[in-house]
C-alpha cells in the first residue's frame, strides 16, 4: 500500500538534474563527464537518477560493486566505475561480466589482476596517491605496475587521482596534485581523470579525459555559490507540514531539556520531521525553515519525529501548512552551516522513512 499519512517528502526534480548535468558537462567540453551516483545518488534514488541521465552520460560511478549490481538489475546498461575497486578477488570476474570499470588503488588489487589466466581485458583505472592519503598507489610504484601491463591494457587504462582541496580556488595543493599525476603520465600518455565537482568548477586545468561529477550534479555547490560559473538548480526539496500549533507565554520552554525559552509571547509550530528522517539532531536553534514564503527559526531540540519552529513572525500559519527544510526556496548550503555539517551529509542522510516523489 503506497499510503502516506504524513506530508513529509523529498521531491526530486529530474529536469533540474538533467539541466545541471548538461551545464556542468559543457564546462569541460573536451572531457567525458561521468555521473557519480554512489550512496543512492547522494540520497536522490540511484535507479531513477540513472534512468534519467542514461541518454546523456558516458558512464556512471558508484563506491562499491553492490551499488552497481542494483543498477544492472534495474536495467541500466552504461559502464559503471567502481570507485573503491575490487574488495575481493571475486569482484574481478564479476566486474568483467557486468562491464564494471574497476579502480585499482592498492598492490593487493594489482596482484589479483596479475593472477588472471589471461591479461585482464576490461577497463583499468589506476589510482595514484598524490596527496589525499586515502586511496591510491604510491607514485614510486606506478612505473613497476605499468611496465607489467600489455599495450592493450595500457590503451584501456585511465590514470586517476582525487583532490583534497579543489574547493579552494588557487590552493597550491591542487596544482601540486595535478603536476604529480602529469609527471607519472609523461612517459605513457595514458588517459587521465582528476576532477570531481570542485575540480570541474574551479580548475579547468584539471579537466581530463574523464571527470567525475558528484555533488554539483544535484544542484549543491562545493564552492561559494557567488563564484559558480554555471547556474545550478537544487534537485532535492525536502518538505513536511505543520501538525501542531500553539501559543506560549514569555518564559515557557520548548522541547527536550528545555533548551529554548520564549523571550516574548510566541507561536510554536510542530513539524512532522525529525532526526529519524535525517534532519540532524545537532541543528542549532535558529536554523531556518521555509514557511509561507518566509524563513522561521528552529526553536528547541530536534526530536526523533518532529521539530519545533518559532513562527511568531510568520503571517497566517495554519495546521497542515507545507514547510520546506531545504531545496528550491532554502539553499541546503545555508541550512548545513547551522548544523555543523556539509550538504553532502544532509543529502545522503535522508532516511528510507521519507518517501520520494519524482518530478519528470
Ligand atoms: C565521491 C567521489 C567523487 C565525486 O565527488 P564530488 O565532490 O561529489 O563531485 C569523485 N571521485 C571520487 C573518487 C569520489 O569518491
Amino acid at each position: 500500500m503506497n499510503y502516506h499519512s504524513r506530508k513529509t517528502v523529498a521531491i526530486i526534480n529530474l529536469p533540474a538534474l538533467v539541466s545541471n548535468y548538461n551545464g556542468l558537462a559543457n564546462l569541460a567540453p573536451q572531457s567525458q563527464t561521468i555521473a557519480v551516483i554512489k550512496a543512492n545518488a547522494y540520497g536522490h534514488g540511484a535507479i531513477e537518477v540513472a534512468k534519467t541521465l542514461t541518454p546523456y552520460v558516458p558512464a556512471f560511478a558508484v563506491a562499491f560493486i553492490d551499488e552497481a549490481i542494483i543498477l544492472r538489475e534495474a536495467g541500466i546498461t552504461q559502464p559503471i566505475l567502481i570507485l573503491e575497486g575490487a574488495l575481493s578477488e571475486d569482484d574481478i570476474s564479476l566486474a568483467l561480466n557486468h562491464n564494471f570499470w574497476l579502480m585499482f588503488h592498492n598492490l593487493g588489487q594489482i596482484s589479483w589482476l596479475n593472477q588472471q589466466p589471461s591479461p585482464y581485458p576490461g577497463k583499468i583505472w589506476l589510482k595514484i596517491e598524490t596527496g589525499m592519503n586515502r586511496l591510491g598507489i604510491a607514485p614510486e610504484h606506478a612505473d613497476a605496475i605499468l611496465a607489467q601491463l600489455t599495450n592493450q591494457q595500457l590503451q584501456n587504462m585511465v590514470l586517476c587521482t582525487h583532490f583534497s582541496n579543489a574547493e579552494q580556488l588557487g590552493n597550491p595543493k591542487t596544482s601540486s596534485q595535478i603536476k604529480s599525476l602529469a609527471q607519472i603520465n609523461q612517459a605513457y600518455g595514458l588517459k587521465n581523470s582528476l576532477a570531481n565537482s570542485a575540480g570541474i568548477l574551479n580548475w579547468p586545468q584539471s579537466h581530463g579525459d574523464y571527470n567525475r561529477l558528484g555533488i554539483a550534479l544535484y544542484g549543491a555547490s562545493p564552492i561559494p555559490t557567488c563564484n559558480l560559473p554555471v547556474k545550478l538548480s537544487p534537485v532535492m526539496t525536502l518538505q513536511s507540514c505543520i501538525i501542531g500549533l500553539r501559543q506560549i507565554k514569555t518564559g515557557d520552554c520548548v522541547g527536550y531539556g528545555e533548551k529554548w525559552q520564549a523571550s516574548r509571547p510566541s507561536i510554536i509550530a510542530t513539524i512532522a520531521i525529525g532526526y529519524a528522517d535525517g534532519y540532524p539532531r545537532n541543528a542549532k536553534a535558529g536554523t531556518p525553515v521555509f514557511i509561507n514564503g518566509q524563513l522561521a527559526p528552529l526553536a528547541g531540540r530536534v526530536s526523533m519525529d518532529m521539530i519545533t519552529v518559532d513562527v511568531s513572525d510568520i503571517a497566517n500559519v495554519e495546521l497542515g501548512d507545507t514547510v520546506e527544510l531545504w531545496g528550491e526556496n532554502l539553499p541546503i548550503e545555508t541550512v548545513a552551516d547551522y548544523m555543523e555539517t556539509i550538504h553532502y551529509e544532509l543529502l545522503t542522510r535522508v532516511s528510507a522513512r521519507v518517501p520520494k516523489t519524482y518530478i519528470k
